[in-house]
Order: C-alpha cells, then structure tokens, then sequence
C-alpha cells in the first residue's frame, strides 16, 4: 500500500508541474490566443512535435481551439502567413517568442491589440524599465 503511494505522488508531481507551466503560458497573454486575440483555450508548439519541436516555453504559445485545431502540425509562421487575420505585428511577436524574448513578444501583442492589459506585475514593470531606457 505504502509502495503503490509513493509510486502514485511520483507520477503526480510533474503532472502538478506541468498545470502549472501551461498556466504560466496562459497568464503572459491574459488567455488571449497568439495568433487571433481570442479566447486561448491550449497550448501549441510554435514548431510542431512532429518537426522536433520541443515543448518548452519558447516554443509553446497560447493558442484558441480553432487556430489549434485549424493549424494541425504546420510551423505556425508558415501557417499564420496565410491567415486572414494576419498581422505582421503577431507575426513579430511569435518570432519573438520563439526566440525566448517573451517581454518583447508581450510589447509586440499590445501593439497589435490596444485593449490588451498586462496584469503580470513583473513584466509590466520590465516593460517600463524598457521603455525608460
Ligand atoms: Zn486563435
């Protein structure tokens, strides 16, 4: 009983782990997909699994179902080009994103969208360190 427990919390933790990463992921756009603005409902791989992208945060984006869904496993700069609502602006930001400047991508989602709010305190407060200098 002991040994089927301690199996049991070992399985649970990355699990916990991982909850906690794609909420993270969620948190840097306020749940609004990368791609469209809408509602993010999961998480994509910016380069798809199956072209050996890898599931860290550089590479993984909120995203809406549709777009999820509509990009399969596409590269999603390739996809998103052919989308009707590109903005070259997004573009920048998931360029960005994938390059691991997420505070950048961040500036470049408000660019594009003057309603978004950034409700993180440490990136808002980078942000104006940025702007500052
Ligand atoms: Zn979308």
């Amino acid at each position: 009983m002991h040994i089927n427990d301690a199996v049991f919390l070992e399985d649970l933790c990355p699990k916990f782990r991982f909850r906690q990463w794609r909420k993270s992921i969620h948190k840097f756009t306020e749940k609004s997909c990368i791609y469209c603005g809408k509602t993010s409902e999961s998480i994509d791989h910016i380069i798809p699994r199956s072209q050996g992208g890898l599931s860290t945060t550089e590479n993984c984006v909120p995203a809406c179902l549709s777009c999820n869904g509509d990009k399969s496993d596409e590269n999603a700069l390739c996809w998103y080009r052919r989308q009707k609502f590109y903005d070259p602006r997004r573009a920048m930001a998931i360029r960005a994103w994938l390059e691991g400047d997420l505070r950048l991508a961040i500036r470049l989602l408000q660019w594009a969208n003057p309603n978004f709010k950034v409700k993180n305190k440490n990136l808002a407060k980078d942000n104006s360190e940025y702007t500052a200098a």
